[in-house]
């Protein structure tokens, strides 16, 4: 029988997890890169039991098992004096209830795992997409250097700027307003945050906190938002002022204050999504990860739909066979967009949530954040399990 020819573009989580999940399916495919190498960027994720039990069987449980922390509790707290308002309980609870963990780990250990799934010989490093064409028959990726590659389908996994995506819909990234900045500080530096590995965030007007232990506990990543109209990098590597950033917070609680104190290097992030799209694939290109639907942070769950997707597009690629390549992208769309475009949403809406300036909105918002403490809220969201959600369309 004739092999489906993959081309996906784009070697970061989507584009590596889509590949090992292909991979897994016996189905070759080959990756375009255009960065040259693939260096140790960003700083932490939080990879929620939703992901982690896709990646477990993928076979990276060892890894990350040995390179991720295991926190214990998701808090988020006032900016000023730190009062609790929520407390989800995560560890043993989490892993019993959900059947896999809530990680938090270095992006580049996340990174590397995926990429060990991946024959070396399968990723082309130094191929950036500059157009995509189609025919009826085989698509086309146009590389700056002149080659073109065909293939039978066309993946793009290449971000939120993605090249690929401009075959589906024709819209632009919309910069949120927000900036966010990122660093590691060593776990030596921040002792008042080691009795109990948790997410921690702190709440507050126009701005918050997220910080967790990466890294095996060695380090803490963290992410501070603030509003700015006059940034519009997005980059994982380029450089924000620490000075600025500690004014910036100014005022909130100690914890805060110490932690950012102890951060020697910050990047710095503007913040962007789009719209959802009502469509993830054209003819023979389809788009996963944030080339698909790009997220703000505040649900944390980027990388992992990034992950669903990839798992989710392998396997209905895998049942069709190379001769149902329509279905199997319908198939593909109907089952991510739904949740997908929730979480796009609920990201959004909890950028306005999370900045409430003190008064009667904050302390509704604190009232309703106390009674929803658990994990029930979070049973759409970390209960899902996306292989299974594949199977059960197909019954259906
Ligand atoms: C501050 C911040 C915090 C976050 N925290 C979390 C979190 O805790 N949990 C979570 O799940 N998500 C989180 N996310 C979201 C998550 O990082 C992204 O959703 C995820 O990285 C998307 O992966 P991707 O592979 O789709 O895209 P990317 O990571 O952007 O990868 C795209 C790849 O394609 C390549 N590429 C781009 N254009 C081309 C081209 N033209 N030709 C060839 N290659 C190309 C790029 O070089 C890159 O390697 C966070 C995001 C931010 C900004």
């Amino acid at each position: 029988m004739p092999q489906l020819r993959v081309a996906v573009v784009g070697a970061g989580i989507a584009g590596l997890a889509f590949a090992a999940a292909l991979r897994r399916a016996r189905i070759d495919c080959h990756v375009y890169e255009q960065a040259e190498r693939l260096t140790e960027v960003g700083a932490g994720v939080q990879v929620a039991p939703n992901a982690s039990r896709l990646l477990h069987r993928l076979s990276l449980r060892e890894r990350l098992s040995a390179s991720a922390v295991a926190p214990q509790a998701i808090e988020m707290r006032r900016w000023d004096d730190g009062g609790l308002l929520q407390r989800v309980p995560l560890g043993g609870l989490c892993d019993r209830r959900f059947g896999a963990p809530y990680y938090t780990l270095h992006r580049a250990d996340l990174h590397s795992g995926l990429l060990s799934l991946v024959p070396p010989d399968r990723v082309h490093l130094g191929a950036r997409l500059v157009a995509v064409s189609q025919g009826a028959d085989e698509a086309r990726l146009h590389l700056a250097d002149g080659t073109t590659v065909a293939a039978d389908l066309v993946v793009g996994a290449d971000g939120i700027h993605s090249v690929a995506r401009e075959q589906i819909v024709t819209d632009e990234p919309r910069f949120s307003g927000q900036t966010i900045y990122r660093g590691l500080v060593p776990a030596e530096q921040v002792p008042f945050l080691l009795d109990e590995p948790r997410v921690r965030l702190w709440l507050g007007p126009d701005r918050h906190v997220v910080c967790y232990p990466v890294s095996a506990g060695r380090q803490v990543s963290f992410g501070a938002t603030v509003s700015a109209s006059d940034w519009r990098e997005e980059s994982w590597v380029a450089r924000g002022e620490v000075a600025e950033l500690a004014a910036a917070y100014e005022g909130w609680h100690p914890d805060v204050v110490r932690l950012i104190g102890a951060a020697r290097r910050v990047s710095r992030w503007a913040l962007h999504d789009r719209d959802s799209a009502d469509r993830l694939s054209s003819g023979r290109v389809a788009v996963i990860g944030d080339a698909a639907h790009p997220m703000l942070p505040f649900q944390a769950q980027g990388a992992n739909q990034a992950i669903e997707d990839a798992v989710v597009l392998a396997l209905c690629l895998a049942e069709a066979g190379p001769g149902g390549l329509d279905a199997a992208l319908h198939r593909y769309e109907q089952i991510r967009l739904p949740r997908t475009t929730r979480i796009q949403r609920q990201s959004r809406s909890n950028a306005e949530t999370f900045h409430l300036a003190d008064g009667d909105a904050q302390r509704r918002r604190d009232v309703s954040a106390r009674t929803t403490s658990g994990l029930d809220q979070h049973e759409w969201l970390f209960g899902y399990d996306a292989e299974r959600a594949t199977t059960t369309s197909r019954s259906a």
